[in-house]
């Protein structure tokens, strides 16, 4: 037992294997990059793998003596690797987060004492104390700026995989600069009398193996949230999509149901789109339905939903309340379509008019089918009407009660 404890402290065995945990890290982050094509690829996960991969060859390079394979400057070289390995996960948090790029500022120092310490090995020899302090302080700072920026910047969805990953960062700089302050209250110790050294590769083989599935938890987590905004959200104006209308309408009916309430949906259906297709080009055709989109929802209440639910028409699906008010933000809708001077990329000025269908639900008493086909044939009445305009369509049905009562 203690012969095995004292094998797997063994530097040696330590350097070992945290290149061979880096070098599966490495393979894991840029076969998921490789897999991924175009827009789908996630920033940063290429230079996680490579960050990895450079980790893997240092600690690997670090670990040769112990197989007889020695030469001048392996022990630079090898810190140098690690020293890549950390400017790289710096860089890959970055792009990840997608952060600016003056964060990046600490690789400045960092790169100053990465030079000095070549300097001083290539001209005063390989000097133990002196490589591992300067090594610890450039991998401390740059570590604890990726842990600062993992905290602080990340969205909702990636904030509880990105927190965990941070605080194994600061863990990690804490050893390092622990390690760094041992140092440099020891200037005489040799370096077998050296305790860091062993900690500081046993936390770092933990911490590779708890970062990894962090970071992977929350790429899968980010994943997620995309696959859940592609099924609900239409991808050219970013409005909800016919699902999502369709799923919330069948809802607020079968809730209107028996209650003393009701509920109403709008059509909105662009007018003579094609001709400003035929005129213009289906691109700019595009850039208008954006424009229409972001005119709608600036006026749709927050309780309400938009959708587009093909190709130049929308819907709102106004939530229970009274039926006065339905009319009302038919029109506000209408208006503010008709009043909105599009500008396309070109730097054209374009503006055109929708018409609109909506139906009022009997209060108690809603069926999302029938009140759908009701707002559709207000919209074919306002279009046969001279287009540009609100018809409104309430489908009262009296209970039995009130039909009695009357
Ligand atoms: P009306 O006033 O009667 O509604 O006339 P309209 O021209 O708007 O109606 P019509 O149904 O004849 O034409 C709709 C056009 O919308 C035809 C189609 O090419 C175009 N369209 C459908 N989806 C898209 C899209 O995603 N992008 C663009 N640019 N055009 C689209
Ligand atoms: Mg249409
Ligand atoms: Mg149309």
């Amino acid at each position: 037992m203690v012969e095995t404890i004292t094998r797997l402290t063994d530097v040696s065995t330590l350097l070992t294997i945290n290149a061979l945990l880096a070098a599966l890290s490495a393979i894991i982050f840029l076969a998921l990059d490789a897999t991924r094509r175009g827009a789908q690829r996630i920033n940063g996960v290429l230079l996680w793998g490579i960050s990895y991969a450079a980790f893997a060859i240092g600690f690997g390079t670090l670990a040769l003596p112990s197989l007889d394979v020695d030469f001048a400057e392996l022990a630079l070289l090898g810190n140098l690797l690690i020293d890549a390995g950390t400017a790289l996960a710096l860089l890959a948090v970055n792009a990840y987060l997608d952060r600016p790029k003056r964060e990046l500022g600490i690789l400045f120092p960092a790169a100053a004492i990465g030079i000095a310490e070549i300097y001083y090995v290539l001209t005063g020899g390989e000097n133990y104390r002196v490589m591992v302090m300067m090594g610890c302080a450039l991998r401390g700072i740059v570590t604890i700026a990726a842990g600062i920026s993992l905290w602080f910047h990340a969205t909702d969805t990636q904030r509880s995989g990105s927190r965990l990953t941070a605080a194994f960062h600061f863990l990690w700089a804490f050893m390092l600069l622990n390690r760094m302050a041992w140092w440099l209250f020891h200037p005489q110790a040799d370096v077998s009398e050296d305790p860091t050294t062993a900690s500081a590769l046993l936390s770092r083989l933990i911490l590779t193996w708890v970062i990894t599935p962090s970071l992977l938890w929350m790429l899968t987590r980010q994943l997620d949230a995309e696959l859940i905004r592609y099924a609900h959200q239409d991808p050219l104006t970013g409005v909800a999509n016919r699902r999502v209308i369709w799923e919330r309408g069948e809802r607020w009916t079968a809730g209107v149901d028996g209650q003393n309430t009701t509920m109403a949906v709008l059509i909105i259906d662009v007018d003579h789109f094609k001709v400003i297709n035929d005129t213009w080009g289906h691109d700019v055709g595009d850039q208008v339905l954006v424009a229409i989109a972001e005119a709608l929802a600036a006026h749709v209440r927050s309780q309400d939903l938009l959708a587009r639910v093909g190709g130049e028409e929308f819907m709102v699906l106004i939530s229970p309340g009274d039926e006065p008010t339905v009319k009302e933000i038919a029109e506000r809708l209408r208006l503010a379509v008709e009043g909105r001077s599009i500008t396309l990329l070109s730097g054209d000025k374009l503006t055109c008019e929708v018409s609109i269908g909506y139906s009022v639900s009997a209060r108690g008493q809603s069926n999302w089918r029938e009140m759908v086909i009701a707002a559709d044939q207000a919209l074919y009445a306002a279009k046969h009407g001279g287009r540009n305009q609100v018809i409104g369509v309430s489908s009262f049905r009296p209970t039995l009660e009130q039909a009695i009562a009357c």
